[in-house]
């Protein structure tokens, strides 16, 4: 009789981790708290609007081609993937705006425009970050992070010190480039990252690869398409997925976990991966005994931050939108201060919106947008209704400013989603966005590990562990749990 598995959240890294274990003859079972799969990427349908409430930015679209190849598949087989051009917008001030191009040619000319002779260090910058990104995808990104050792198996160490990828990627950026908005512009998708550029590696200008050359990708319909392909991908696998069924405790016995105790009766298992909030697994589903880490482990980590996100419909078409739109008029370090060092409601914070409409339609009833917008923040600060709507006039204000477009008195809908929201919806620890951030000192085996230091049986998928936060490092992430669940018990 085959082994079952009992996969803990249907996130990208829970859906994942299912279709692979399946795949390799495991009966697995997927087991998620609310009515739909897809975790913090769920798709919201409010007042005929659609909304990505999670992730909107599809990047490496070569790591979904990965997984879907790896079960004779294309992402094409499931979803219209457009690239985007400009891939987004950054607002810098009113009329002072940067769109960037999607071709190369475009944006070294943009470059060079703005400081004479960055064009041929931005080639230099950017054959250096796609060597970065081949040596992490080739083999150290999919690495389990169990041992330092693994990295000293990379034939490619030589490589890895001649690039300096463990210093400060603020650092590296500035080597290269002077002119303040270029920086901003190299700076921003290590954000991505949840942490500073200062205390980021190096290593992650591999990002700027992915953002300036592989380009920024939208799936029609927006992200839950590739929650929905990746549903029908684990179900064409054998995989069971029990929706609103919620995990209350992990049943131990003689160091093995016997039964998934559920809301909806127990689930007895051979293996257990839990794909959710690390934090949340052990401090909750766990007896003391049982947990790898101490409660004392938690507050010592850098927590991504965590957002306040308005939701918005518009009676109309408006002009001067984006698909992405970066509005980075305040200072970042400032801001940053805000979330990592000194944890308070941000003073004057950059944020995010998104206008999926401008590419798809169908996100929004005819003649009208959609805006989502989001502010990164602190994890675990006071989210009531009062401060949510003196953001919501702050940042709604210098958008209509910086675009040129009044967009408050057109508003139809709107609703919002921060701290609380996340702690309730996904159970994610002080209401964590993206996980755990990859730092100089939480990356590859400095992670929270995905095998439990006290069960036999217990493993651990996304964005709390290897390799990190977002969605292509969850889909990998899930292949890398079920790797080494077969490894560890392959009888
Ligand atoms: C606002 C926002 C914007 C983002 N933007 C981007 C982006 O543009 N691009 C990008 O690549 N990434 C982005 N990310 C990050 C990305 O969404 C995540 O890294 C990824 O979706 C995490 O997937 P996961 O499977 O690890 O976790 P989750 O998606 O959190 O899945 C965990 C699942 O476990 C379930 N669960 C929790 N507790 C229990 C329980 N006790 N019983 C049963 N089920 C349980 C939850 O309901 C949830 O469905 C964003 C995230 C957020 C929140």
């Amino acid at each position: 009789m085959s082994k079952q598995v009992v996969v803990i959240g249907a996130g990208f890294a829970g859906l994942s981790a299912a279709a692979y274990l399946a795949k390799a003859g495991r009966k697995v079972i997927v087991v998620e708290k609310n009515a739909d799969p897809g975790g913090r990427a769920r798709k919201r349908e409010e007042g005929g609007f659609v909304f990505d409430r999670g992730p909107s930015w599809y990047w490496m679209p070569d790591v979904f081609e990965a997984f879907f190849r790896d079960f004779g598949q294309r992402p094409a087989d499931h979803y219209d993937l457009k690239r985007l051009d400009p891939s987004y917008a950054v607002h810098f001030g009113p009329d002072d705006r940067l769109e960037v191009p999607a071709s190369m040619d475009k944006l070294y000319a943009l470059f060079e425009s703005m400081e004479p002779g960055s064009s041929d260090k931005l080639a230099v910058f950017l054959t250096e970050a796609r060597r970065k990104y081949e040596l992490a995808m080739g083999g150290m990104v999919r690495k389990p992070g169990l041992s330092p050792l693994e990295l000293l198996e990379l034939r490619t160490i030589p490589d890895m010190l001649r690039m300096h990828v463990f210093g400060s990627f603020s650092t590296h950026v500035r080597k290269y480039f002077s002119h303040p908005k270029l920086i901003s512009l190299l700076e921003f998708p290590v954000l991505f990252l949840g942490a500073t550029p200062q205390d980021t590696p190096a290593l992650f200008s591999l990002m700027n690869h992915a953002d300036m050359a592989l380009g920024t990708w939208y799936p029609m319909g927006g992200m839950g398409r590739v929650v929905d392909a990746m549903v029908r991908v684990a179900t064409e696998q054998g995989v069971e997925i029990r929706t609103s069924t919620t995990v209350r405790h992990l049943e131990v016995k003689e160091r093995r976990i016997r039964a998934v105790v559920t809301d909806q009766g127990d689930i007895a298992c051979d293996e257990v991966v839990a794909a959710t909030d690390y934090h949340h697994v052990e401090q909750q589903l766990l007896a003391a005994p049982y947990r790898s880490y101490p409660k004392s482990y938690w507050p010592s980590r850098v927590l991504a931050p965590a957002v306040l996100m308005f939701f918005i419909g518009v009676d109309r078409k408006l002009p001067n939108m984006h698909h992405h739109m970066l509005f980075f008029d305040e200072d970042l370090a400032a801001h940053a201060h805000e979330i990592y060092r000194d944890p308070k409601w941000p003073e004057r914070p950059l944020f995010y919106a998104s206008c999926t409409s401008v590419t798809d339609p169908h996100t929004a009833p005819p003649g009208m947008e959609n805006l989502v917008v989001l502010i990164p923040i602190a994890p675990g600060l006071a989210d009531g209704e009062a401060v949510r709507e003196r953001y919501y006039q702050l940042v709604l204000e210098r958008m209509e400013r910086l675009t040129g477009t009044a967009v408050r008195p057109h508003v139809i809908h709107r609703s919002s989603c921060s701290v609380s929201d996340l702690e309730q919806e996904v159970n994610a620890y002080r209401g964590n966005a993206y996980g755990l951030a990859n730092t100089l000192r939480q990356t590859a085996f400095m992670r929270p590990s995905i095998r439990s230091r006290r069960l036999a049986n217990l493993y651990f998928a996304g964005q709390f562990t290897v390799p990190g936060p977002g969605v292509p490092p969850a889909l990998i992430s899930g292949d890398i749990v079920a790797r080494r669940i077969i490894k560890d018990h392959h009888r």
